[in-house]
C-alpha cells in the first residue's frame, strides 16, 4: 500500500498515512493538521517514498521500472 506525504499549507507540518488508491483523495480530504488544526494540504510528491529497499539493492540493479499504483511518472 503506497505511503503517501501532504504538507499542511499553514505550518508546513508534514503528514503521512498509507492508503488505497482508491481511498487516498478521501484519507486527504479528512486529514487534519495536528499542530494547527488546518485542514488544507498540498501532496508531496518527493520520489514516491514508499520504502527504502531500492537504494539498499546489493546488486545496484533497480528491482522493477515504476512505482505501484500507476500514477508516477517515473516509468514514462
Ligand atoms: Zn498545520
Amino acid at each position: 500500500m503506497p505511503l503517501y506525504e501532504y504538507r499542511c499549507k499553514e505550518c508546513g507540518e508534514v503528514v503521512e498515512f498509507r492508503s488505497s488508491m482508491a481511498a487516498k483523495e478521501e484519507m486527504a480530504t479528512a486529514l487534519r493538521c495536528e499542530t494547527c488544526g488546518s485542514g488544507s494540504f498540498a501532496q508531496i510528491f518527493s520520489g514516491f517514498a514508499v520504502t527504502n529497499d531500492t537504494k539498499t539493492s546489493p546488486s545496484g540493479t533497480p528491482p522493477m521500472g515504476g512505482c505501484p499504483g500507476g500514477m508516477c511518472a517515473c516509468n514514462q
